[in-house]
């Protein structure tokens, strides 16, 4: 079994733009293009405003 993947693709409830967001932030993560909140840290995994597209793993 692979560990679940590093990142996710998150896309903005704003702008509609997809972004990489690691699934286990330290910080808030911003949306690069309006500047939206996409997630807040836990202490776990995130806690998504966008919706999660994919996982960002190859
Ligand atoms: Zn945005």
């Amino acid at each position: 079994m692979r560990p679940p993947a590093p990142f996710w693709i998150v896309k903005c409830p704003d702008c509609s733009g997809e972004q990489a967001v690691f699934s286990r932030p330290s910080t808030v993560v911003n949306c690069s293009v309006c500047g939206a909140t996409l997630a807040t840290p836990t202490g776990g995994t995130a806690a998504l405003r966008g919706e999660k597209v994919r996982d960002a793993s190859a």
